[in-house]
């Protein structure tokens, strides 16, 4: 009976376990998460912040659901690998045998690294959040009851779910953006400014080219003798905004602790190939930590996306199980809201302004999207409704849609299906905002009047 240990109950340790079991009804398998709340759903945090969903809903596994598949679930942290024992530590002391082990630990919020940040002891500043895990958000709420004023860092997707999320809590938001513009990697000029509009319609206050010097904190409480907690940020313009919170939002990074500690390749996260192997023959690592290979770029890329860590999870149970399987990289993309906007990125879209706001990567973000591809931008008018495809050679190698969504899975379709595109490449480029119509009329022709399976 082969004995399988899983570190991290996230999307891509699940997804491992079922597919594990799916393969080998016999064997044991145990799945190691140091957080309390288990599996749910990390997208999902943003809409308990907006109250939009009950926490109910953030679960996609009944404790039931790990039963019936019997997996074993270890709740503590995994501080130790043993190569040559085969065994993992925990942080009680005991020991856990595996004849196959995967890393799936996912990726955690970056600091932002300003004075004041931290407390002497090393701990965060309270009304310093992060919007991370679910116990971080049960704070924001928390805090947000109380608070008047915050202020946000940061930039991508999460940035925005904190700035809109305190606004819905009622907490007068100012957003700071280090450059003149938001997502400036990712989004064109038009589109950062169409969510600065929407930002800033909903009462956010945003202050660009504006970062903080230093967090200022005091004591609460009769007499200052309660929690030390924020209290204002100073600017490197030198002026003070008080504020109760600041959200930080400026990137992620893989959980490394594990691999390091092993000896495993590492390069941007754990290295690893077509199969989820990593450098080490007993180990395969998925999801948020684990460094692929992208074909369309042919670079090494990390994404932070859910659906990515479900798929490698799936394929390297797979191999664990003894089913050889491989990794194909699907086009990047994410289906999100900014401002509201409900907003698909698909391919390399990425422009030449660097994003200072950010540092590597971000929660539902893709390398991949800032690769800045050798085409030529076609867009639809300026409206609220925007397209725009990053229009190659001979294939469409990217796109945002923004707004209506109606053409977002054709074109998600073209650019995945690399489709020949040169009976509309001209139009394209010379539809003066039409880009929409054309791409409706060649997706009929394509879709042979609808017959062809659209992936939702
Ligand atoms: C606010 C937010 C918004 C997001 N928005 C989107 C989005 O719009 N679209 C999208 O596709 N993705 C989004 N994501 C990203 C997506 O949730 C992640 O890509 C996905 O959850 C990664 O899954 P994972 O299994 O690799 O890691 P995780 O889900 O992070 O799971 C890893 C688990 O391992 C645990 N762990 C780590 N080290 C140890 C250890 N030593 N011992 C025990 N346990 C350990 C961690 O505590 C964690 O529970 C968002 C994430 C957040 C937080």
């Amino acid at each position: 009976m082969t004995n399988y240990v899983i570190i991290g109950t996230g999307a891509a340790g699940v997804s491992a376990a079922e597919t594990i079991r799916k393969h080998d009804p016999k064997g044991k398998i145990t799945l190691i998460g140091e957080e309390p709340d288990g599996y749910y759903s990390r997208p999902g945090l943003a809409y308990i912040l907006t109250g939009e969903i009950p926490s109910s809903q953030l679960y996609p596994f009944a404790p039931e659901d790990f039963e019936r598949l019997g997996i074993h679930l270890v709740s503590g942290q995994a501080t130790g690998l043993d190569l040559a024992r085969k065994q993992v530590t925990l942080a009680n002391g005991k020991a856990l045998a595996y004849n196959r082990l995967l890393l799936a630990t996912g990726a955690q919020a970056r600091p932002a690294g300003v004075p004041g940040e931290k407390l002497p002891n090393g701990e965060t500043l309270p009304g310093v959040i992060q919007l991370d895990n679910f116990a971080n958000t049960r704070e924001i709420v928390r805090r947000a009851r109380k608070a008047k004023t915050a202020v946000v860092v940061g930039g991508g997707i999460t940035a925005l779910e904190l700035v809109e999320g305190l606004v819905t809590l009622g907490v007068k938001t100012h957003y700071f953006l280090r450059g003149n513009r938001y997502w400036s990697n990712v989004l064109d000029e038009i589109e950062s400014r169409i969510v600065e509009y929407r930002l800033q319609e909903e009462g956010i206050r945003i202050h660009f080219n504006t970062e903080i010097e230093t967090i200022l904190s005091r004591p609460t409480g009769l007499f200052g003798k309660g929690e030390i907690r924020v209290s204002a940020v100073k600017t490197k313009a030198g002026k003070i905004i008080p504020c109760e919170m600041v959200g930080v939002a400026v990137g992620v990074g893989p959980r490394l602790e594990l691999a390091k500690a092993a000896g495993l390749k590492i390069e941007k996260g754990v290295v690893v190939e077509e199969t989820m192997h990593t450098s080490h023959p007993d180990i395969y690592a998925a999801g948020d930590v684990a460094q692929v290979n992208d074909p369309l770029t042919g670079k090494p890329v990390m994404d932070v996306l859910w659906p990515t860590a479900r798929d490698q999870g799936r394929v390297a149970g797979a191999n664990m199980a003894g089913v050889y399987t491989v990794y194909k990289k699907e086009i990047a993309l994410n289906v999100t809201r900014l401002a509201g906007l409900t907003t698909t990125i698909i391919g390399t879209v990425g422009g030449k302004t660097p994003d200072n706001d950010t540092i590597g990567i971000v929660r539902g973000d893709s390398e991949t999207w800032r690769e800045i591809p050798d085409a030529i931008a076609a867009q639809s008018n300026f409206d609220v409704n925007r397209i725009r495809l990053m229009v190659g050679e001979k294939t469409l190698l990217g796109a945002i849609v923004m707004g209506d969504q109606t053409l977002s899975s054709p074109i998600h379709r073209l650019v995945a299906d690399q489709v020949d595109i040169t009976p509309i490449r001209e139009r394209l480029l010379q539809s003066d905002g039409q880009v929409g119509e054309v791409i409706a009329g060649f997706w009929t022709q394509v879709n042979g009047g609808g017959s062809r399976n659209v992936k939702p």
